[in-house]
């Protein structure tokens, strides 16, 4: 009894306090009235990013690539270049492999089964829950980190949400929930948003919430004790010393960033990495290898360093230091990983650069 009440408070809740969001519009189809290919595309942005970023790019997603097809068929590049300012890049290729999937083995149609849905690459068992219950009316659970908070504060336990007994608490209590709702995609995306705006991480709005009479830590007074906090270590620090190198017709030499790591896959001036800011010497030796010329080729005031920043990352702190190189090397070597580019070019978004790299090239955000 307890549950269905709960349930539909929730639900209730939801029907007169929802954001309207963009991918929250509704698209009438055989099997609901919500688009799967918009689900799919919001949830994977919403993995890491918060849900107004989300919003303001969302859009402009959906207009370049329209369909799950127009998905499939882009070049990676183009996604990745789409992509920029939303971070945590891996996810922008496993949506794009998964738009590729839907094509090649559910004729353009996103499953309606979580298990189905869970063999797409980058949806877990939270994404594919999520596409289940909001677009076809799946009764099944979903946790996420706004869900692990409301679920322990309702309970009263006081753990940390990464335990494995907070996670395995809160599945549960999502499971016996999505149950007792009427609508299983309502009350979801109402439990959701209750944690998003209601039972938020600090002073939570208990006065206002329409869970207050069933929640224990409202009643024992613990709603700022749950979750438990654990300290945050520091974030490691790494240099980058990006060097900035143009042909006599203007054009920025850049390479391509490795597939894994920080701005993977994405284009970047030249960088040489390391722990502690490089000397002189190192910085020219990495030039002299990457433009394969003899270290000695390179006059020793034609590098000069030119300022510099910081970006602190979700996993790190890194410096940037600027070099330029003023003498030009008309017969650059170019390939798949490196290649001469025009500013209109990397402006546009072609190939797709980092974004502390647009800064460096470009001067934006400066
Ligand atoms: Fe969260 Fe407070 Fe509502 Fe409990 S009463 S669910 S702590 S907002």
């Amino acid at each position: 009894m307890t549950d269905r009440a709960i349930a539909r408070a929730v639900e209730k809740w939801f029907a007169s306090h929802k954001r309207d969001l963009p991918w929250r519009v509704e698209v009438k189809h055989d099997r609901g009235d919500r688009d799967p290919y918009y689900a799919l595309v919001s949830e994977v942005m919403l993995q890491q990013t918060q849900a107004s970023r989300v919003a303001e790019r969302f859009e402009r997603f959906i207009e370049r690539f329209p369909t799950v097809e127009a998905l499939a068929r882009a070049r990676e590049d183009d996604v990745l270049s789409e992509w920029t300012g939303l971070g945590y890049y891996r996810r922008a290729r496993s949506l794009h492999a998964a738009a590729r999937a839907i094509v090649d083995d559910h004729e353009g149609q996103p499953p309606d089964d979580p298990a189905a849905l869970r063999s797409l690459p980058g949806v877990g068992r939270y994404t594919a829950g999520a596409i289940a219950s909001v677009c076809f009316g799946v009764r099944t659970p979903i946790v996420d980190a706004n869900i692990v908070r409301v679920a322990l504060r309702l309970e009263g336990k006081e753990l940390h949400p990464a335990d494995p007994r907070a996670v395995a608490l809160s599945w549960e209590r999502a499971e016996a929930l999505v149950n007792a709702a009427s609508s299983p995609g309502a009350f979801n995306e109402g439990l959701m948003e209750l944690g998003a705006l209601v039972c938020t991480p600090r002073n939570p709005s208990c006065p206002a919430c329409p869970l207050k009479k069933h929640c224990r830590a409202f009643a024992e007074s613990t709603q700022d004790d749950i979750p438990l906090r654990v300290a945050k270590k520091p974030k490691p620090e790494i240099t980058h010393a990006a060097i900035v190198l143009t042909d006599d017709l203007g054009r920025h030499f850049i390479t391509r960033r490795p597939r894994k790591g920080l701005w993977a896959g994405l284009w970047q001036a030249p960088t040489l990495e390391s722990e502690t800011a490089p000397a002189l010497n190192a910085v020219r030796a990495f030039l002299a290898t990457t433009l394969g010329v003899p270290h000695r080729s390179l006059p020793p005031k034609a590098l000069q360093r030119d300022g510099g920043f910081t970006r602190v990352t979700s996993s790190r702190v890194v410096h940037f230091e600027v070099w330029t190189l003023s003498k030009q090397f008309p017969g650059l070597q170019t390939g798949p990983e490196s290649r001469l580019a025009a500013r209109e070019a990397l402006l546009a978004g072609d190939p797709p650069l980092a974004v502390p790299h647009r800064r460096i090239l470009l001067g934006e955000g400066a």
